[in-house]
């Protein structure tokens, strides 16, 4: 099994295919949001710094990031693992090339700009990392409000308004999306039209996952 990576604007469910790509093949998941999410839940000092950065859709530091980074990927022991979130930056690309070996595919999940403002709006999240969307019947919970999976009650990020959306893409653009020809040129890359069903989507991840 190869490691993967996501490269997506927000929204676009890399924590989504994530966890399918978990549930089928038994990947670790290391999700920075998700990390840097549960720092904040445990009221840290590191953890308010943070929450004042992403709440307004702004980037964490690269030094922060490549730090979190290093210790999971140390920690997981050369298990097959997807990387949602990281790199974010050329900066933390280059750094990951010193880490990592040559075994892994880049997936970069395309979605324009119009279609993750609506997925956006539209989001609530729970703290077991599923994502429902109220704009979407197939992706609303069955009970209002309420976890399918674990029965916890489902919030809105902090981070998932307009205003931080506007910022978070245009970090996205001005600072990731150089990630695709980055990946490219190294022949790692695989893009996928997210703007379609999750199964849809994640068969073809399920093909290149099990074609390399
Ligand atoms: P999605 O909508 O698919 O969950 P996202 O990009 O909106 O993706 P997360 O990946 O959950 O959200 O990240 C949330 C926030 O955490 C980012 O907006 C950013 O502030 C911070 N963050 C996460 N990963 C990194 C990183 N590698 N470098 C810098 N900041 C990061
Ligand atoms: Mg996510």
């Amino acid at each position: 099994m190869r490691n993967i990576i996501f490269i997506a604007p927000p929204a676009a469910g890399k924590g989504t295919q994530s966890n399918l790509l978990k549930e089928h093949f038994g990947y670790i998941h290391i999700s920075t949001g998700d990390l840097l999410r549960a720092e904040i839940a445990s009221g840290s000092k590191l953890g308010m710094e943070v929450k004042n950065i992403i709440d307004i859709g702004n980037l964490v530091s690269d030094d922060l990031m490549i730090d979190i980074i290093q210790n999971k990927l140390t920690g997981i022991k050369g298990k097959p693992f997807i990387l949602d979130g990281f790199p974010r930056t050329l900066n933390q690309a280059k750094v990951l090339d010193e880490i990592l070996d040559d075994d892994y595919e880049v997936i970069y999940l395309e979605l324009d700009k119009e279609d993750a403002i609506k997925r956006i709006e539209g989001r609530l999240t729970c703290s077991c990392g599923k994502s429902y969307n109220l704009n979407d019947e197939e992706l609303k919970p069955k009970v209002t409000g309420i976890c399918d999976n674990c029965g916890k009650k489902l919030v809105k990020r902090d981070d998932d308004n307009v205003e931080a959306f506007i910022i978070r893409y245009d970090n996205f653009l001005n600072n990731t999306k150089v990630l695709v020809d980055y990946y490219n040129n190294k022949n790692k890359l695989h893009i996928v039209d997210v703007n379609r069903n999750i199964n849809d989507i994640f068969n073809d991840i399920s093909r290149i996952v099990a074609n390399d």
